[in-house]
């Protein structure tokens, strides 16, 4: 029976202490770290419980389902009773989502808004599913609670499942960080992407309407699809700059709140820090501005390296300029 986006918000706060409770879903503490840098006050989590979490190898998500087909999806039913939060339904586009917790939690009521057929993970957002997770967005900011929504779109983009899944993360506070660069930004053309030009990566970010929040279905998907195509160009020709970048369809991640839609291109899914020669997984949170490390040393390495020089590895140099010359001539 599908359920209303205010329907899921509102039963988050039980349903999580239950899950929790019995062990369905386990939760990770972590402490917050400030990192000022390239104009963001970026909050770095840290989290060492999260060594005991298995690190999965990264699938190759084109060909997850044929070269894997003994490994289950996590996304599939049977659904854990308690992870499981409810079902959304979209009878225009025929689409239906299930929305689970993340089982392995580091901040409370962190949801999953899941494909309930399989899509891939490489395959962009599409009008319905940006419809889906801008309504949950706007239900919760209705009953007085800030979430924001990302997704990690493709081989390099630091996701970990094949399973097309969009994540939402409760706020405390008016973040995440780079959205707040983002709204400190003046631009000219409201209707136009905009380069965040303190990010020292590749960058693209579409302003939303004040008013999208209220808005019906028809405005809703055609303001978030326009915004989305507009910003996949983007990162499509930023893409095309790299001689080197990989065949196949480019990585990037997706950052959207109610008032912004990001998008990043990713030219590498981990960075090798100087100070440890590990590698970094960096996924949206990473860009979003909510790195999360697992210690002490990873923490400092960070620090030392600096979060900025850190994106622009797995990012890519921005071309705005370049492109913005093209589209003139
Ligand atoms: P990503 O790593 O960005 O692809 O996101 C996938 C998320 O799914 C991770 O944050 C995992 O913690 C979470 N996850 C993995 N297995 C399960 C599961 N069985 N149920 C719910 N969430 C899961």
């Amino acid at each position: 029976m599908p359920q209303t986006p205010a329907e899921i918000i509102v039963k988050l706060p039980e349903a999580f202490e239950k899950a929790r409770e019995s062990g369905d879903l386990l939760f990770f503490p972590s402490t917050v770290h400030k990192h000022r840098d390239s104009d963001v006050e970026f909050e770095i989590r840290l989290c060492p419980a999260l060594q005991k979490k298995p690190a999965l190898p990264t699938p190759h998500f084109e060909t997850a389902a044929a070269l894997q087909p003994q490994k289950p999806d996590p996304f599939a039913p049977p659904y854990v009773p308690n992870l499981y939060l409810g079902e959304l339904r979209d009878d225009e586009a025929g689409a239906e989502y299930v929305i689970l917790f993340n089982k392995y939690s580091v901040v409370p009521r962190h949801i999953l808004l899941v494909t309930k057929e399989y899509q891939s993970q490489t395959s962009p957002l599409l009008p319905q599913d940006l419809v889906q997770v801008y309504s949950l967005l706007a239900a919760a900011q209705r009953s007085g609670k800030r979430f924001f929504a990302f997704y990690n779109c493709g081989d390099l983009s630091g996701a970990s499942q094949p399973h097309k899944h969009v994540q939402l993360i409760p706020l405390e506070d008016d973040g995440p960080p780079v959205e707040r660069l983002a709204r400190a930004t003046k631009i000219d053309y409201p209707d136009r992407p905009f380069t965040l030009n303190a990010l020292p990566y590749a960058n693209h970010v579409r302003r939303l309407p004040a008013h999208l929040p209220s808005q019906g279905y028809e405005e809703l998907e055609r303001t978030l699809a326009d915004a989305f195509l507009a910003l996949l160009d983007l990162v499509v020709a930023t893409v095309r700059h790299d001689p080197t970048y990989p065949t196949g369809t480019p990585s990037y991640n997706v950052v959207l709140t109610l008032e912004h839609l990001h998008l990043i291109p990713r030219r590498r899914e981990n960075h090798t820090l100087a100070a440890t020669g590990e590698p970094l997984s960096v996924n949206a949170l990473g860009f979003a501005g909510m790195l999360l490390v697992k210690s002490e040393r990873e923490l400092d390495a960070v620090k030392e390296e600096g979060l900025g020089a850190i994106l622009r590895a797995v990012g890519l140099e921005s071309v705005q300029e370049e492109i913005e010359n093209e589209q003139r001539s």
